[in-house]
């Protein structure tokens, strides 16, 4: 196919060039609502609206993207929360509910991360000295009166 002469699906302009993505792209992907390209991704992308056209081989360049990304994410969500909180990866696991054999494998980039586990991870990174502290699974909810707040 003559990319040259190829359109954009969006706004009809045939300005189309490779553009690598990292940092741009996202779209729902698998049990992502939203997952997001942080690695280098090289995308056919118009030059007047931004929009990128998938060529054919892009589907399985972006599932490849997407998967090295939320491991990547996900391992650097645990370092920033194991680095300003001081917790250790089996406190950790404990306090996010899974087996410290899974954090570990997801750690290493061995094993994808759930989407509601990179959630879980993504929001206590935000802020991990309080959202360690809230996410403490022994915390009281009736002394702390959470429900009764809420
Ligand atoms: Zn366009």
């Amino acid at each position: 196919m003559d990319i040259s002469k190829r359109r954009c699906g969006n706004c009809a302009e045939r300005r189309l060039a490779l553009k690598n993505v990292r940092g741009e792209f996202k779209s729902p992907w698998r049990d992502f609502p939203v997952a997001f390209v942080t690695v280098d991704l090289s995308l056919w992308t118009c030059a007047n609206c931004g929009n990128s056209v998938m060529i054919g081989g892009d589907a399985e360049k972006i599932d490849a993207a997407y998967e090295l990304s939320v491991r990547d994410q996900a391992a650097q969500f645990i370092d920033v929360i194991r680095s300003k909180t001081g917790i250790g990866s089996g406190q950790l696991a404990e306090l996010i509910g899974v087996s410290p054999q899974h954090l570990s494998s997801v750690h290493s980039g061995k094993q994808r991360p759930s989407f509601s586990l990179w959630n879980f991870l993504k929001m206590i990174a935000t802020d991990p000295v309080v959202m360690v502290k809230k996410a403490n699974p022994n915390l009281d909810i009736i002394r702390e009166n959470i429900l009764l707040r809420a």
